[in-house]
């Protein structure tokens, strides 16, 4: 791992198993992130990112299971790692912010107690001086002292996700993990807690974002990786991918996304993400692909590195896997 890496995905598989048979959520995925890089998981509902998230910090409870692969996070390989210690690296290295706050957040305390106990639990400091760290720490996420005493359904949904930003980077995590943290909320105060968030890279962490909004992710990411059917199929970065989108699902993805300036006429992609129970043989994309070939249907497009970026798809090719 090079001196500026600081996450390393390595081939990682994640199944549930369910009564309809072995769902395969994330299959072989390999990703790096960079220190004081903000890179974005696109995709669409279903799609293995949510899950690919929580693998990171070995948060994927049954009856999903990490199958195999390696991640390794500032010189660690965390599937390796005792119950003890990754318990020790969530919140002190690898903050996670959920979709909803209220997930992490208790609705019969008041929120700046809350970020206080996690400060007093993990660095053994006097109330006091805990309250004075917490009331910090809002006032980083852009909230008044007065919202200490607040509990969670005092405050609105947006003011919410701030408390949970404050709680994740409460212990300066060198990594934060927000799965989907604006889905929620309206478009102003989505804005405002992607500024929070891009903030936070000046200060040294770095993002793992996750969304479904690919022209949300491309106004802020240094990196894109578009994920589909549990897979990677294109990857880098940001500027590149948005100027000239190769695999044909981020060309879709960006066709159906509404762009106020050029008025463009929206397509949306026909069809639906396949079953992971039960994925279709070669590209999973096929049955939804205007340009499927023959060899689509049968054999798994390779991911190869093309202009910049990596992309699996036949369009660039050949059947050995080689770069056209
Ligand atoms: Fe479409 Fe074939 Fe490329 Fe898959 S491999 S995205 S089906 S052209």
């Amino acid at each position: 791992m090079s001196g500026e890496e600081l996450l390393k995905i390595k081939e990682l598989k994640v199944h549930y198993y369910t009564a309809k048979g072995i769902v395969k959520a994330v299959d072989n995925v390999s990703l790096e992130l960079r220190k004081n890089q903000f890179l974005s998981i696109v995709g669409e509902s279903g799609c293995g990112k949510s899950t690919l998230a929580h693998a990171i910090p070995r948060l994927v409870r049954p009856p999903g299971k990490i199958v195999s692969g390696n991640i390794f996070f500032e010189n660690k390989d965390l599937l390796s790692l005792s119950d003890e210690d990754i318990r020790k690296i969530r919140g002190h290295r690898i903050g996670f912010v959920f979709q909803d706050p209220f997930t992490s957040l208790d609705p019969l305390e008041r929120v700046g107690d809350q970020i206080s106990e996690v400060l007093i639990e993990h660095l053994k400091i006097e109330k006091k001086d805990a309250k004075e760290r917490a009331m910090e720490l809002l006032n980083e996420v852009g909230l008044t002292e007065d919202r200490y005493n607040y509990y969670p359904h005092q405050l609105s949904g947006g003011q919410r996700q701030r408390v949970a930003i404050a709680i994740a980077i409460a212990l300066r995590p060198s990594l934060l993990i927000a799965d989907e943290p604006t889905t929620a909320l309206d478009v102003m105060v989505q804005s405002m807690i992607m500024d929070l968030l891009q903030s936070l890279i000046k200060k040294g962490m770095s993002i793992f974002f996750i969304t479904h909004d690919i022209a949300l992710a491309s106004e802020r990411s240094d990196e894109i990786a578009i994920m589909y059917a549990g897979k990677i199929v294109e990857q880098g970065q940001t500027s590149r991918i948005i100027a000239e989108p190769m695999h044909p699902y981020t060309q879709g993805l960006m066709a159906a996304t509404p762009d106020i300036w050029e008025r463009k006429n929206v397509t949306s992609i026909p069809g639906n993400p396949p079953d992971l129970a039960n994925p279709p043989k070669g590209c999973r994309f096929h049955e939804r692909c205007r340009f499927a070939m023959e060899i689509c249907k049968e054999k798994e497009p390779p991911l190869i590195s093309l202009k910049g970026r990596k992309v699996a798809c036949w369009l660039y090719s050949d059947e050995n896997g080689r770069d056209n």
